[in-house]
């Protein structure tokens, strides 16, 4: 297949386009490097030792947009592009409502306007919001606390009715939960800009000493060590998952959890990472981080059934390939 995979210089988007091309599929990445580099397109080839086309252009452009359909025959599109700091979403809501939402429906126009009929999309378990885990597909969708939230869900409502209006419209609604990890050969990966906001690159800087210690958000949460409880699952995994929801797309709307299943605490996670990787992770404990839920884990048996889907890394590899990256770059 000729897939279109926006903001595939990314973190997720890389991972994912080294499926695809390992796959056999044609791969065309458009990313505006808003968050990623250059190089990272030469490394998805470097692993791959597969070409790819590339477009430095914007997803909200729509005379862009028109210009690259026009050039080839896609046969779906995964739309990764978009900003994803949640705590910048809350200071910056057009910025994030604007992108997010804007990029969402100028692609699924042009997949209309030029026939295309499948549409992969990236959404987030921030969407249950404070429903009780394990967070299932079927679930009422609760408001996020954040605008970085509400745009995932605005995203969903607007390819749901979409695909309503046009019946052989194929949309999959991937819902990650926490991505973390890399590549196996420590070539691509997760790399914040700034001081990273999420706890694995956090935790990958503290141990190589580019920052001070980790501040762990709440000790006092209704869990078993009372830090927060989230499901990791490796990046490589999740972008495995990309490429069996498309192909087995059908028309219609489908909702996956992507997952493992299993929540891990905070404390848990700098633990395995110093037992893995024989580092030490000093940390303070420090008050509750506002906007976050105590858990957060998937039921991803519907992902098994119909995908044929389950994560197969544990997360001994997710700690082991984060820190790879990190001493890589
Ligand atoms: P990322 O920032 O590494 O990748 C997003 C890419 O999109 C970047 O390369 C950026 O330059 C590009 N981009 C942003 N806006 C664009 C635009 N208008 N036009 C073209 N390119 C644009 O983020 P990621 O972690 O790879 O996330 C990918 C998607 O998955 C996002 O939609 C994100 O919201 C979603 N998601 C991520 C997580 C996570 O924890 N990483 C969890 C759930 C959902
Ligand atoms: N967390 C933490 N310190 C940090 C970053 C995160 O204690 O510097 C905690 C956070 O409170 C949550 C978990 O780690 O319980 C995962 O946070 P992350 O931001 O990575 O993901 P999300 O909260 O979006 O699921």
């Amino acid at each position: 297949m000729h897939i279109l995979v926006t903001g595939g210089a990314g973190y997720i988007g890389s991972h994912t386009s080294v499926v695809l091309l390992e796959a056999g599929h044609e791969v065309i990445i458009v990313d505006n490097l808003s968050n990623s580099k250059i190089e990272t397109i030469d490394r998805i080839k470097q692993i791959t030792k597969k070409e790819l086309i590339f477009y430095q252009e914007d997803v909200t452009d729509e005379a862009a947009v028109d210009a690259i359909f026009s050039n080839h025959s896609f046969d779906g599109v995964i739309h990764f592009a978009g900003f994803k700091a949640v705590g910048e979403s809350v200071e910056f809501p057009l910025k994030y409502y604007y992108n997010n939402t804007v990029s969402t429906m100028v692609l699924a126009k042009y997949c209309l306007k030029y026939g295309v009929k499948q549409f992969v999309f990236s959404s987030s378990a921030t969407v249950y919001g404070e429903n009780d885990v394990p967070f299932v597909e079927t679930m009422e969708l609760l408001p996020t606390t954040n605008p970085y939230g509400e745009t995932k869900v605005i995203s969903e409502r607007i390819l749901t009715d979409v695909a309503k209006a046009n019946r052989d419209f194929a949309v999959s609604l991937l819902r990650y939960f926490n991505p973390v990890g890399a590549h196996e050969s420590g070539l691509i990966g997760e790399d914040p800009r700034g001081i990273p906001n999420n706890l694995m690159p956090y935790i990958t800087k503290v141990a190589k000493g580019k920052l001070e210690k980790l501040r762990i958000f709440g000790n006092d949460y209704p869990t078993p060590d009372g830090t927060g409880v989230r499901d990791y699952i490796h990046v490589m995994d999740l972008a495995e998952g990309h490429v069996a929801a498309l192909e087995k797309l059908t028309p219609g709307v489908h909702v996956y959890n992507l997952g493992t299943g299993r929540g891990i605490s905070v404390l848990e996670l700098v633990k395995t990472f110093e037992e893995v990787n024989g580092v030490k992770v000093p940390y303070e404990i420090v008050g509750r981080r506002p906007g976050d839920i105590a858990e957060s884990y998937a039921d991803v048996s519907k992902a098994k059934a119909e995908l044929g889907w389950t994560a197969k890394r544990g997360i001994r590899e997710m700690c082991r390939d984060a820190w790879r990256y990190e001493c890589g770059v």
